[in-house]
């Protein structure tokens, strides 16, 4: 089997009646771009940078930021490169940022929320990226947005570190720039957020997490972390939908892009990217090869009015898939 998927590698992520699809992979750290090329990505859906906060024993300077993106975005050779903006908070803590305690970190002061209340370290993450920029593909992408003020802020540092390197003489791209759906206010309001993006990608991990109030990382409410259940569904299906309708593409990095249960009804509902880590691209790309979009009419529909459980729609997709077996 893995001998057969490896023969995929070159080609494009198209099913068996050859619509076309974005399969990335997620990276960590630019030592992470070896396994994205072996495993033949089409993009990078995902660099969490915030490890390059977690690996150095201080903030890591402006050079040394854009040293790593640049080097992923050249590695990637004019294919999209998505850059998520610091994710730290949450787990995720540095030695060297002394933050106050908080009850409940997942819902206190994590990714955007913490880069907003500290612009002078979110404006050097945002000038090396934008000097990144000029060297292929960038989509540069906010982390759990929950307002609208929230992206306006955001967009609006933004806008004010682009004119400044412009002022300095500093060579520019073109670049997009986007969001992440993985609050479930974001994905309800999800046509609002489509006007003012060029791209969604749905965060799995924490929209699951957000929405069955189970912290991803607690065994003993394991059970309600359902990707499958009919109201995470809605939502992934609503923020695909207000994405199109708005003109803009949009694509998942949880783990869910990559999972095989989830795979069938992701591409019924129309998602334009899945990234995934890079070593289940090539099990995903020989998913898609077999399956025959005609014969997805109505899954989701399905997915989402008649099924109440996670359990129905595991077997609503066993049952779906046993056709092509
Ligand atoms: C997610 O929440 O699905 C996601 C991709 O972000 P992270 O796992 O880094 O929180
Ligand atoms: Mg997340």
């Amino acid at each position: 089997q893995k001998a057969e998927w490896q023969k995929l590698k070159d080609q494009p992520s198209v099913t068996a009646d050859g619509k076309k699809f974005l399969i990335a992979a997620n990276i960590g750290t630019p030592n992470d771009m070896e396994g994205v090329k072996a495993n033949g990505a089409e993009a990078v859906g995902l660099y969490r940078t915030e490890f390059l906060y977690m690996d150095s024993k201080d903030f890591p300077s402006e050079d040394d930021q854009f040293e790593a993106y640049k080097a992923v975005i050249e590695g990637m050779d004019g294919k999209p490169v998505v850059i998520r903006t610091m994710d730290i908070g949450g787990d995720k803590h540095l030695d060297y940022w002394d933050l106050p305690d908080e009850m409940n970190p997942f819902l206190g002061v994590r990714a955007i929320r913490l880069s907003l209340k500290n612009k002078e370290i979110f404006r050097t993450q945002l000038r090396a990226l934008l000097r990144a920029s000029a060297y292929g593909k960038l989509c540069i992408m906010f982390p759990m947005i929950g307002t609208l003020d929230e992206l306006h802020q955001a967009k609006a540092l933004l806008k004010e570190v682009h004119d400044e390197l412009t002022k300095e003489g500093v060579k520019i791209g073109d670049y997009q720039v986007g969001m992440m759906i993985e609050v479930p206010a974001a994905a309800i309001l999800a046509d609002q957020f489509a006007k003012e993006v060029d791209f969604f990608s749905i965060g799995t991990n924490d929209l699951i997490q957000y929405t069955m109030a189970a912290d991803r990382g607690n065994d003993n409410v394991s059970y309600l972390y359902q990707p499958y259940n009919p109201s995470v569904l809605r939502l992934i299906k609503h923020t695909i939908d207000s994405a199109h309708k708005a003109g803009i593409w949009v694509g998942m990095c949880g783990e869910a892009a990559g999972d095989s249960t989830m795979f069938p009804i992701l591409l019924s509902m129309g998602l334009d990217e899945y990234s995934m880590s890079a070593t289940s691209i090539l099990r995903i790309r020989s998913e898609m090869k077999k399956i025959n979009t005609k014969d997805l009419e109505g899954l989701a529909d399905k997915a989402i009015n008649e099924s109440t459980t996670n359990e129905d729609n595991e077997k609503l997709v066993a049952d779906f898939m046993a056709k092509y077996s």
